[in-house]
């Protein structure tokens, strides 16, 4: 699809990454469908090639790059398969909440991995009990002196079984009233004891992109893995759903675009009663056409649709 806010650059930039994403993606994709995971070593191929959060500062290791290359990057992961969706995740969705709220010693610590794709993250915040409420989570992180002590479950976790650090939505303040003032993101490195993985869930689509539950058991953190101020979470995730939302719109507008030029390709060669599937769609409206009185009428109203539709033969 074209853009009026994509560039010359924007273009020549998708051309080497479709590039290679046909040579390195596209012929395993069915593979990492089936065995329900995109592979780290892809990861790492994505960061080599600097497709991985195109908009971290150079001092952090990224290309300090406009927007404009993750809806690229977005669009061409997409047209391979939607269960690449993980790597979107990563990139503008978790990521720019350590940009936005982080710490320096946190984004020094953590960004040039997510860069590179030696770390890989996720985004904990739906529960078995709370999904659209965000504000009705149960899960509890308990101040003990230099440390946070984390309790609770965690399900439908995008790169859960992959991901080296989750950014963990939890009640610090369980009594707040509103709820929602209690609540708090806190990075959870995935190696900590008391963390652990459960099910890799199955959907009925997006195979490759693991989705997981999570667990924390007397879990206990760094203070300092606390994201910009205790109490302030809930607030974090509502500014940064947004970007999240338009995520997903991209990429969901990108399936669409694919569906229909398969489709335009399949009933342009497939063949039925002596000729392409499309052309019956044609010879339907001629006949039409000649129809008298009312079912020219009805004619018309094919003849619209037709006109103001995609010409498929
Ligand atoms: C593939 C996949 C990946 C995901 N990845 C992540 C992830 O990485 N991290 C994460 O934290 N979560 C993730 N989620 C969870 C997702 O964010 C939740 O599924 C979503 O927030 C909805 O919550 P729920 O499933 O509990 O549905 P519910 O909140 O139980 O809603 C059920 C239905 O009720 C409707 N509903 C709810 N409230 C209202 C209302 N007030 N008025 C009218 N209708 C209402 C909803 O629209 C929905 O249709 C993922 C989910 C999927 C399927």
């Amino acid at each position: 699809m074209q853009h009026p806010y994509l560039t010359a650059e924007h273009e020549q930039f998708r051309r080497a990454l479709r590039r290679f994403l046909e040579q390195e993606a596209a012929p395993h994709f069915e593979t990492w469908e089936q065995e329900r995971r995109v592979p780290r070593s892809f990861w790492k191929r994505m960061g080599e090639m600097g497709y991985l959060c195109p908009g971290v500062p150079e001092a952090y290791g990224g290309a300090g790059a406009d927007f404009g290359y993750s809806a690229v990057i977005i669009e061409e992961l997409e047209r391979v398969g939607s269960g690449m969706v993980g790597i979107g995740l990563h990139n503008d969705i978790v990521v720019p909440y350590l940009l936005a709220y982080g710490t320096e010693e946190q984004r020094r610590r953590w960004l040039p991995g997510c860069v590179s794709g030696d770390i890989i993250t996720a985004i904990a915040m739906t529960e078995p009990g709370a999904g659209s409420d965000l504000a009705g989570i149960r899960m509890t992180a308990s101040r003990d002196g230099n440390h946070y002590v984390l309790n609770g479950q965690k399900t439908f976790i995008t790169n859960g079984i992959q991901a080296d650090l989750v950014l963990v939505a939890c009640k610090t303040d369980p009594q707040a009233n509103p709820p929602h003032r209690g609540i708090s993101l806190i990075w959870v490195e995935t190696g900590t004891p008391g963390f652990s993985r459960g099910r890799q869930l199955n959907k009925v689509g997006q195979h490759s992109q693991d989705t997981a539950e999570l667990f924390f058991e007397d879990c206990r953190v760094p203070a300092a893995n606390l994201l910009g101020e205790e109490g302030r979470g809930f607030e974090y995730m509502m500014e940064k759903l947004q970007q999240e939302r338009l995520v997903v719109a991209i990429a969901a507008q990108t399936a669409m675009e694919v569906a229909l030029e398969k489709t335009i390709e399949y009933v342009k060669q497939r063949k039925a009663f002596g000729q392409p599937i499309s052309r019956h769609q044609r010879d339907h409206e001629d006949h039409h056409r000649e129809e008298p009185g009312a079912v020219r009428g009805a004619g018309r109203h094919r003849r619209e649709r037709w006109d103001g539709g995609w010409r498929v033969a």
